[in-house]
């Protein structure tokens, strides 16, 4: 039996008000200062399906930053102009069960090729190596990436930058590391100020629901008929999000609600569901999410928003398996 949109709309809409009682689970990040600030309490949601239907639920129109969202784009981008073989040389696409900054098996190993492009060393590796001869003109690749998903040139927060850069110590000695092996294509200091400022390109959930439709449709708008991202592409970066997206909490994200996803520690969460087997549940031919709510949990994800979407992709049978 289908369910028809409004009904979809006002069953998300009560979900997220169980599920707000959740945020106290979480804290906002505070090692980033300006992000200290953000509602504790909020929790919003879109989700955008492959016909275009869009609903949304709670505080769906903050504008936040992306954090380490942005590195699906970062990866994408350098994927695309450079080539997947050469991007994989940089940085391999195995999980770490650590957390997301942690420098560990940069020195087990030397040189050591980042782990995966989802935590912190594969993504400032992959930050440094998007194409251009300058940090101004890799930087611009990004936001390339970003207007073509998004059909607008994105901003970027500056006072989040600013203040992320001030406490940047655990990214800079890990671009150090990088640097030394010989895993940076610029200076330290550039490939910093180009992954800083990519976490800090601000979004709405919408955004994120946006782009993570145009992945479940493995790189193609269904609502423009345009591919915007090469099929192998897409599908390669579905498999880093469902494996690494998550950090250490990526297997239990896979067990528990089961699509590619990518959080960030402002409290976003982006989702690609692809098409499914089972016509009665909605958005079965798949749909793109996206989550916010700023406390996050000890792994770094949104505490309310994980919960949520696991909720959602119970009840909805969202789950890839
Ligand atoms: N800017 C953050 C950092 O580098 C991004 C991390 C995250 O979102 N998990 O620490």
């Amino acid at each position: 039996e289908f369910e028809t949109c409004g009904e979809c709309a006002a069953r998300l809409h009560h979900w997220v008000e169980q599920h707000k009682k959740y945020t106290s689970e979480g804290k906002c990040a505070e090692y980033i200062p300006a992000l200290r600030y953000a509602n504790q309490e909020a929790l919003g949601v879109c989700i955008i399906g492959y016909d275009g239907e869009i609903i949304k639920g709670g505080e769906a129109d903050i504008v936040f930053t992306m954090q380490s969202i942005s590195k699906v784009i970062s990866f994408m981008t350098v994927c695309m102009a450079r080539g997947i073989s050469y991007t994989l040389e940089r940085t391999d696409v195995e999980p770490t069960g650590d957390p997301y900054n942690s420098i560990m098996r940069l020195e087990l190993k030397k040189p050591a090729r980042p782990f995966n492009p989802m935590i912190n060393a594969g993504a400032i590796t992959v930050a440094s190596f998007l194409p251009g001869g300058t940090k101004e003109e890799k930087f611009a690749a990004l936001l390339d990436t970003l207007e073509k998903l998004l059909g607008r040139r994105p901003t970027v927060n500056e006072k989040v930058y600013t203040s992320e850069k001030k406490t940047a110590h655990y990214n800079f000695a890990l671009a150090h590391f990088l640097k030394a092996g010989g895993y940076l294509e610029c200076e330290v200091e550039d490939a910093i100020e180009i992954y800083l400022k990519q976490c800090a390109i601000e979004v709405t959930v919408e955004d994120l629901a946006k782009i993570g439709l145009v992945l479940a449709c493995d790189g193609f708008h269904p609502l423009t008929n345009k591919r915007l991202l090469p099929l192998e592409i897409a599908r390669l970066t579905k498999a880093v999000m469902l494996t690494c997206g998550m950090y250490n909490a990526s297997g239990k994200f896979a067990a528990f609600v089961g699509a590619p996803s990518k959080s960030g520690v402002s409290g976003g969460i982006m989702t690609a569901v692809p098409p499914r087997q089972h016509k009665a549940t909605p958005f079965h031919n798949g749909c793109g999410i996206g989550v916010y709510s700023p406390a996050i949990d000890e792994a770094g994800n949104s505490a309310a928003g994980v919960k949520l979407l696991q909720h959602i992709s119970t009840k909805w049978e969202l789950s890839v398996f």
